[in-house]
């Protein structure tokens, strides 16, 4: 099968990248334990009814392979090591490997630990090519985690992931022949190249799909690029059906879906001149709680948890925070909850730097802020805070998405606080503290 052609394609022939670590459990076990180097390494379970979840090269010339039944490896490769696994330490590591994509583009979906596709759209503005990111990427993941990996380009996630696959070594008469390392599928390939396929590379079709399509006599995705798509809805499905005729075509409708659990939003500042009085730190709790509701807003959350943290002249730090029982992303509803945790702290030495935060996340149509509670004590005034958020969160609902709407149309610096104004207009703050977490798939 022919490769990528020697011109570099540009980001609208090849914007999704899908990047596979190679045998990714065998590989970190090998890397903590030099011994087991050039060995037959596998993980996975060692028992009479164990599967092999990850199989070195070495092990692989043998002709072992991931899912293959633990007694037939051994039969095949009777020095095989088989380790129990370690996931908390694939975990790290996948988390490294996450943060290097991530520096590539946040616009990354991991798939189990050891995949990931990225849509690399969003570098256009930078000028890159795709060639050149995907190699970067596998030299960098060389370099920091000592990983090797293929990356595959293509139109749609199809064929990235197609592309992956063939950039890997593979084993041809018990010998390891190295892969490209990158390879991009261009649009004058893929026809020819997907046809040569068999069925069973395409994605979604697993061993009883397979046995299921063969029994058609559909053994090539060739055969499936012909066949009637009501027939074969009738013996796998509609969905099945619709979907392996698109992929026989090179059709591929999935986008990259980029999830981010959002574990904590905030904004902090520290101030050329520290704060010595109360009412400039209340002040700046209005000006940090307007960035954190206003961020809130834009991603249709409202938060439970308002902390504040404050660092002082002497680099001491203290954080105070309180869980309310409804969500508030409204900015007065925050400001009186961050000043009554303000309150409680003693103040008297100057502040030179305050955090407001906000987790404990619902989705915004989630949120159940009428109900009624029964958690005010008289003189408490954390509690009368709660209470007062709870009332603006409810009552300015509508003046909000109103200057929301302002803000969207004619720029953040429309609308302030008049307090917040300076001589240029509302000044927003680039946004610190948020992290973007990179989901744990399932293992696979
Ligand atoms: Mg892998």
């Amino acid at each position: 099968m022919s490769n990528s052609p020697a011109e570099s394609p540009s980001l609208e022939e090849a914007p999704i990248l899908h990047v596979d670590l190679d045998a990714f459990f065998a590989s970190v076990e090998i890397l903590d334990d030099p011994s087991l180097r050039g060995k037959p390494v596998c993980v996975g379970g060692a028992a009479e009814r164990g599967v092999i979840a990850s199989a070195s090269y070495e092990a692989r010339r043998h002709g072992v392979k991931s899912a293959m039944p633990s007694v037939v490896a051994r039969r095949l490769c009777p020095d095989l090591i088989i380790l129990p696994g370690r996931f908390d330490r694939y975990e790290e590591y996948s988390h490294q490997f996450h943060g290097v994509v991530n520096d590539l583009t946040p616009d990354y979906e991991p798939l189990g630990l050891d995949e990931v596709f990225a849509d690399l759209r969003s570098l256009r503005r930078l000028g890159v090519r795709p060639l050149d990111a995907a190699r970067e990427l596998r030299g960098r993941i060389r370099e920091e985690l000592q990983l090797e990996c293929g990356v595959g380009l293509g139109r749609n996630k199809l064929f990235a992931k197609l592309a992956s696959k063939q950039s890997k070594p593979h084993v041809v008469d018990h010998q390891l022949v190295v892969g490209e390392g990158v390879v991009w599928v261009s649009p004058e390939l893929e026809e020819r190249w997907i046809a040569e396929l068999p069925v069973r590379a395409l994605w979604g079709v697993g061993p009883q799909t397979a046995t299921k399509l063969h029994q058609l006599g559909l053994r090539w995705v060739r055969d499936l690029a012909k066949v009637d798509e009501e027939t074969l809805a009738r013996h796998l499905g509609a969905a099945m059906a619709a979907t392996l005729v698109a992929y026989a075509r090179g059709e591929d409708e999935r986008t990259v879906t980029v999830h981010r659990e959002l574990k904590s939003l905030g904004h902090d500042q520290t101030f050329a001149i520290s704060l010595t009085s109360l009412e400039e730190v209340l002040s700046q709790c209005r000006h940090h709680a307007g960035v954190v509701a206003r961020a809130l807003r834009g991603q249709g959350r409202v938060a439970r948890t308002i902390s504040v943290v404050l660092r002082f002249d002497d680099l001491e730090s203290l954080s105070r925070s309180q869980t309310l029982p409804f969500g508030i992303d409204d900015e007065s509803a925050l400001t009186s909850v961050a000043q009554a945790l303000v309150r409680s702290v003693d103040l008297s030495r100057p502040v030179r730097l305050l955090g407001l935060y906000a987790s404990s996340f619902l989705e915004r149509s989630d949120n159940q802020v009428q109900l009624s509670f029964d958690v005010v004590t008289e003189g408490d005034r954390r509690n009368e805070a709660i209470e007062q958020s709870r009332e603006y969160q409810v009552s300015s609902a509508s003046l909000r998405d109103a200057l929301d709407d302002i803000r969207r149309r004619y720029g953040a610096s429309s609308v302030g606080v008049a307090s917040d104004l300076a001589s240029q207009g509302l000044r927003i703050e680039r946004q610190r503290g948020s992290h973007a977490f990179g989901p744990e798939g399932p293992v696979k």
